[in-house]
């Protein structure tokens, strides 16, 4: 109580002070606005309230006259006005609102940051996706029409891509070939084991090791003979009615293949050994204990075109030397209609030749 006494003594003595150096100007200095304001606990009052002298010092000198004993034998501090609780209210309540404002501000800068870091990652990511190469594709499936065929094998496996890609693809439309002495292809085939087997494809005939072809001083092993209908290959825009496909091998797995086309005319011996012994079901192998002689297959006269070509069928691995013989080989109608049976078609169609050179022999 002693103590609240001597406080309260203190701030009339303050007061006092205040209340003279305020009445001696018109204008209040600041610092004794702040010093008074610091006493009576409350914000600064505007030099523009204070200013008012007389005022001011009325209103102090109203509250010393009027002094109920309290104020000045040791009374609680004068109470706010209501218009000064308002003031400060009012500036606390804008304090508030400049401190809401400027977290606002942060949170609006900070969420403009992270969408802004988010767009550049997102970005970043697409660019990626962009550069990367599309999903690799697997599929083994193909075949003439539709979905699997031809104009989609560079679609079902990633490794196919020279079926589409490719500019020295087979089969072409043979013309304008160069008319040279060619050299004569040297065959050294004998007769050997085989076996036959329906691979989905066509009928594929698989030959047992040492037979081989000689040309441009480069032997080449067969390994297998096919079968296709109509003829992929075309002379001067002329297709046949079937193809036989002789792929050969070298040591360092250079490709040559021997095309002989097929017409009307009587039996084939040789290919009706390989009907003989066509297995039942497809992907099944026939391994028959006869053997073939590929020179059965042959025709009378050797003369040839050649030019550099593809597989025809995938991966269309390019590369290969194909030797088209000019005179095409007789079979049977029965031995064509047996085939087309299994096989209506699965000729790959013509491809550009795209300015290759063709030589045929004069
Ligand atoms: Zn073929």
């Amino acid at each position: 109580m002693r103590n609240l006494i001597a406080l309260i003594a203190c701030w009339c003595a303050a007061h006092m002070v205040s209340v003279a150096s305020a009445a001696d100007s018109t204008y209040a200095s600041p610092n004794a606005i702040r010093f008074r304001a610091s006493l009576d606990g409350i914000r600064p009052v505007s030099p523009m309230k204070v200013g008012g002298g007389n005022a001011s010092s009325s209103r102090y000198g109203k509250d010393d006259e009027k002094g109920d004993g309290k104020t000045k034998a040791g009374g609680k501090p004068r109470p706010l006005t209501e218009r000064e609780k308002e003031e400060q209210a009012e500036a606390e309540l804008q304090a508030r609102i400049a401190e809401k404002l400027a977290a606002m501000k942060a949170q609006q800068a900070a969420r403009a940051a992270a969408a802004a870091k988010a767009k550049k990652e997102a970005d970043a990511r697409a660019k990626a996706l962009a550069l990367m190469p599309p999903p690799r594709a697997n599929g083994t499936v193909w075949g003439y029409e539709g979905e699997i065929g031809p104009a989609n094998w560079h679609k079902i496996n990633s490794d196919w891509i020279k079926c589409s890609m490719g500019n020295r693809q087979s089969p072409i439309d043979i013309r304008d070939g160069m008319k040279v002495e060619l050299e004569q292809i040297a065959f050294d085939y004998h007769p050997s084991a085989f076996n036959v087997q329906d691979n989905g494809h066509t009928v594929q005939v698989t030959m047992g090791g040492g037979n081989f072809i000689t040309v441009g001083n480069r032997a080449y092993e067969l390994v297998q003979f096919h079968f296709h209908r109509p003829s992929e290959e075309r002379i001067n825009g002329k297709g046949f009615e079937m193809v036989v496909h002789l792929v050969h091998k070298d040591g360092e797995g250079r490709y040559a293949v021997l095309a002989l086309l097929l017409e009307r005319g009587k039996p084939q011996p040789a290919i009706q050994t390989v009907w003989n012994n066509l297995p039942l079901e497809k992907g099944d192998v026939s391994a028959p204990a006869i053997v073939l002689d590929p020179n059965d297959l042959l025709p009378q006269r050797r003369d040839y075109y050649t030019y550099m070509g593809s597989l025809t069928t995938p991966p269309c691995t390019e590369n290969v030397l194909w030797l088209v013989m000019k005179e095409p080989v007789q079979a049977s109608p029965a031995q064509m209609a047996l085939f087309s049976r299994l096989y209506p078609l699965n000729a790959r169609p013509i491809q550009p030749t795209s300015g290759r050179m063709i030589k045929e022999s004069m």
